[in-house]
This record gives structure tokens, sequence and C-alpha cells, in this order.
């Protein structure tokens, strides 16, 4: 395969060199997003001295004043931590979650000096890991010694701790997430006893802890069932959006991974298409992390110009992707290198999934609304699939999933468009990402769970009688 530089980052660098001049200030009729590039949100906290230091998420929107930060280095400190902490205890990993799951002014353990690999077994490529591990770390050090995670999510900035307690997800119809690849993991309980769970011992402890949002204690270990390594070939496209979702079916069944990306107010989509290499695969152009702003800057160029903005921005952007549409970004190599892309754009999300077979319709239904509503956002929406699972508490449980994200930029109140689209998946029985910003509670979640709700919250309460790991989100939730 050719060098070939033409790729979507030169299209949307035209576009936005092309609406320059059109950025002035005028009615907006798809208001909330002017012409700027910024994407940094205001810290929502300040540092004051003599009080705590505070704890702020990635996304800038959660934050607190832990009274003690405690950062054990082994089992016996985790377990210690917990027994000793007064108040609320929270565990927290990278702090990559949307939703508060980590906030609280009483004790915050970091899991940073929790990691590395501990044992590998090279004949049934399982390894044991610390739970703190980012997963930057892990790809490397699994590929020394030659096993991979199965799949990975679409960055590789959070702990193998923090993953399986939201039960993480890549894309791949025959993928489970990331709470799947777990065959025991050590807990460090409440009360501060240390114990291993496995489908062999205290099982229904195991079924609970790999999804449990942090509620039954702090895992130090994590044992994980891999892969040998591999090698991957990732290749982006630009299709139609509606051409892509009448052979949905077999795009995912005739690839290794596959995933859209919507482009609100457009027609077409941005697809990615993900199989093990072939010898002779190469790179072409390369991916740019920096792209969305653009997206963005073309979008708050038109969108003031009252009653046609939209339409000017779809008729932008679908010029150049025709052109583009034979070009493609081709990323190849170690699958821990090709499954994460750069996330720099600082951003909120929101994400459900609903079962398999409604996800065309719940896309197609936000899609409609968007723009029907003229709601002011362009930030791409992702759609991926991934495979039915029996863990308690997991998006995943007991059904094929299309999870569906909706995202906006970090310096602009996302509530608003949010709350437009969020009853659009509790139409479709979606089941809101643990991580992510949802506003549901105990009783609307106990009903999409409806198999092992109470089962859950029967091993919660048998570890943590007196709701020790419960923050105020976590009570709203489970309560
Ligand atoms: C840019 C970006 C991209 C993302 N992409 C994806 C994606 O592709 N797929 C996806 O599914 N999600 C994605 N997410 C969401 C994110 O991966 C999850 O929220 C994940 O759980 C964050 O992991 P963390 O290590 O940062 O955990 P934190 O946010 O620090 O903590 C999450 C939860 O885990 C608990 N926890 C942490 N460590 C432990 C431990 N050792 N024992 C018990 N509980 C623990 C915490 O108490 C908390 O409840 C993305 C988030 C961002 C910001």
């Amino acid at each position: 395969m050719s060098n070939q530089k033409n790729t979507r980052r030169d299209f949307l660098r035209k576009s936005a060199t092309l609406t320059a001049g059109v950025t002035a200030a005028g009615l907006t009729t798809v208001t909330g997003l002017s012409g700027c590039t910024a994407s940094e949100p205001q810290s929502p906290v300040e540092f004051i001295p003599g009080k705590p230091v505070p704890w702020i998420n990635w996304a800038g929107n959660e934050f607190c004043y832990p009274s003690q930060r405690l950062a054990p280095t082994n089992d016996e400190e985790v377990a210690q931590a917990l027994a000793q902490a007064p108040g609320v205890v929270r565990a927290v990993g990278s702090s990559h979650s949307f939703s508060p799951v980590v906030p609280t002014d009483d004790t915050l353990v970091t899991t940073d000096l929790l990691s590395g690999l501990i044992s590998h077994d090279a004949d049934t490529h399982q390894a044991e890991v610390w739970a703190g591990t980012r997963l930057h770390d892990l790809g490397l050090l699994l590929d020394g010694v030659g096993q991979a995670l199965p799949n990975m999510p679409d960055m590789d900035y959070p702990s193998i701790g923090g993953s399986i307690a939201n039960s993480v997800h890549a894309t791949g119809s025959s993928f489970g997430s990331m709470s799947t690849y777990v065959l025991g993991m050590t807990l460090a309980t409440p009360s501060g006893e240390l114990l291993e769970c496995s489908a062999q011992s205290n099982a229904d402890v195991f079924q609970a802890a790999r999804a449990s949002i942090g509620s039954l204690g702090i895992a130090s270990r994590i044992k994980l069932q891999n892969s040998p390594s591999f090698q991957l070939t990732e290749v982006n496209g630009v299709e139609k959006a509606e051409d892509v979702l009448d052979d949905l079916d077999q795009r995912f069944a005739n690839n290794r991974h596959f995933e859209m990306y919507f482009l609100p107010y457009c027609d077409w989509s941005l697809t990615v298409t993900t199989n093990e290499a072939k010898p002779g695969d190469e790179n072409v152009g390369e991916d740019d992390p920096h792209a969305v702003n653009i997206l963005r800057q073309v979008f708050g160029a038109v969108s003031w110009i009252p009653g046609i903005g939209d339409d000017i921005y779809q008729r932008l952007i679908e010029m150049e992707l025709k052109k583009n549409a034979t070009v493609n970004t081709i990323r190849t190599g170690p699958s821990h290198k090709v499954f994460p892309h750069d996330r720099i754009v600082r951003f909120r999300e929101m994400e459900y999934t609903v079962p398999v077979e409604a996800g065309p319709a719940c896309i197609r239904e936000i899609m409609q609304t968007i723009r029907r509503k003229k709601l002011p956002v362009c930030f791409p929406l992702e759609y991926r699939h991934v495979k039915a699972d029996d863990i308690w508490l997991s998006m995943f449980e007991g059904r094929d999933g299309a999870a569906i994200s909706v995202h906006q930029f970090g310096d602009i109140d996302y509530k608003a468009v949010f709350a437009e689209i969020e009853p659009i998946f509790w139409k479709y029985e979606g089941r809101p990402h643990w991580g992510k910003i949802h506003t549901l509670d105990a009783q609307r979640l106990a009903a999409l769970y409806p198999r092992h709700w109470q089962d859950f919250h029967e091993v919660r309460r048998a570890l943590d009688p007196t709701g020790k790991m419960l923050n105020d989100h976590l009570k709203h939730i489970f309560l």
C-alpha cells in the first residue's frame, strides 16, 4: 500500500480554512458551539492552602477533597487501609470515570503503587497482575512474556482494577467486556480481610466482584486469561451511515473488530475495521487526536447562519468526505499499540448498551433527534458491539449489546444535550455504563438487572454491612 497523505485530517483542515471567513458573530440556529476550538474545562476546584488537596477526574466534571489519601504497596497494606480508615473509603485507579464513582471527602485509596506483572504461565497464557497496573503498562508487560489482552478499549489510560470494576469494554461481536478475562482476584474486603475469589472459590463473590463499581472492597491482584500476543491492522474509512447500518451484521460477523462513528448533521460516518495483520500490511496516514477540534471549528463557523447553518455544515462535510471516501488511514502493529488511540481533547460522555438487535433503531432515533431539535453537538457518536456474559451487574449480562456513546466537549455544559438523548436509550431498555454519565437511580437500575440485582446486593451487604464503600453516588444507584 502506498503512503497516502490525503487523510481525514487534511479534509478537516481544509473545511476549517474554507469556513474561516464566516466566523462572524450572529444569531445561532444551533447554539452552544461557537467557532472556537477550546475543549479544556475550567477547573471545578481550587487548591486552597490548609484544605485537603482536591481530587479531580480526567473529564474535570467530578471532584472531592479527601481528608486522607493512602497508597498501599501490597495486599496487606490494602487490607490494613480498609480495616483502619474511618468513614467512607473509595478506591481510585486512573480517574478516568465520568460518573461520580470515586469521590469521597473521607479516605481515597490510590492503587498507583500496586502495579506490575506478578506471575505468568506460558502454556495457558494466564497471568496474575497488580490491580493498579495501567493498561498501557500491562500491554507492554504481557507482550514481554508473549501474551496480550484479547481485546482492549479505545484508549489505554485506565487501570485494570478500575476497568474491571466498571465492566469496561471494547468492540467485537465475539468479545466480552474486560471483566470476562478475569479468572480470579485477591479482594481486600471492607473489614480488612483478604479473600481469594474465582469460579471455584467464593464463586458468588467472584460473580459480584467482576463488575462491582468498587463496592465490595479493593482488588489488589487480578488473574487474567490472555491470548498469545498478536499483530493487528486497523483500517479507517468513511462511508454512508445508512449503507453501513444496512450491512451491520456482516461487518461485525466478518471482522475481528468493527465500530462506527456517527457524525451529527451528516449522512456519512467513519468506520474502523480491525483484523489480525497480514504480511505486508503497512501504516498509511496518521491518527490525528485533535481532528475533532477541527470538526468543532467547522460546525461553529457555519451553525450561526439562520435556518440553513446545519445544512451548510452537512454539505461541507459531505463534499470532502466523498472525495476522500476511498482514502483510508491504516494502523498496523502489536495489538496493544493498535487498539488504543490518543485521547487528548477533553470531553464528557454518556453511554448506554441496548440489546444488539435494537442498536440500529436506537442510533437512528438519536441522530434524527439531534437534527430535529437542533442540538448543539458535533462530537462523533461511537457505536460498538459487545458479546453477552453472565456477570451479575455487567451491562452485557444475558444479552449481546450495542454500546452507543454520546460526547460533549469538556468546556461545554453537556447536561441539556444528554437530557434530550438519555430517554431514547430508556425506550430501548438501555443499561448505562457504570463509569459514564447517567441519571438512573437504584429503582430504575434494579429493573434493568432483574436476574441478579438481589444476588449482588446480598453479597455486597454481607461484605459491607455498614456501607463503608458507599459514597453518595453509590447510595443513589444501589439503595
Ligand atoms: C478518554 C476516555 C476514553 C474511554 N474509553 C472507554 C472505552 O473505550 N470503553 C469503556 O468501557 N470505557 C471507556 N472509558 C471509561 C473508563 O475506561 C472507565 O470508567 C474505567 O473504569 C476507568 O478506569 P480507572 O482506572 O480510571 O478507574 P477509576 O475511574 O479511577 O475508578 C473506577 C471505579 O473503579 C473502582 N476501582 C478502581 N480500582 C479498583 C480496585 N483495585 N478494586 C476495586 N475497585 C476499584 C473505583 O472505586 C471506581 O468505582 C473511557 C474514559 C475516558 C476518560
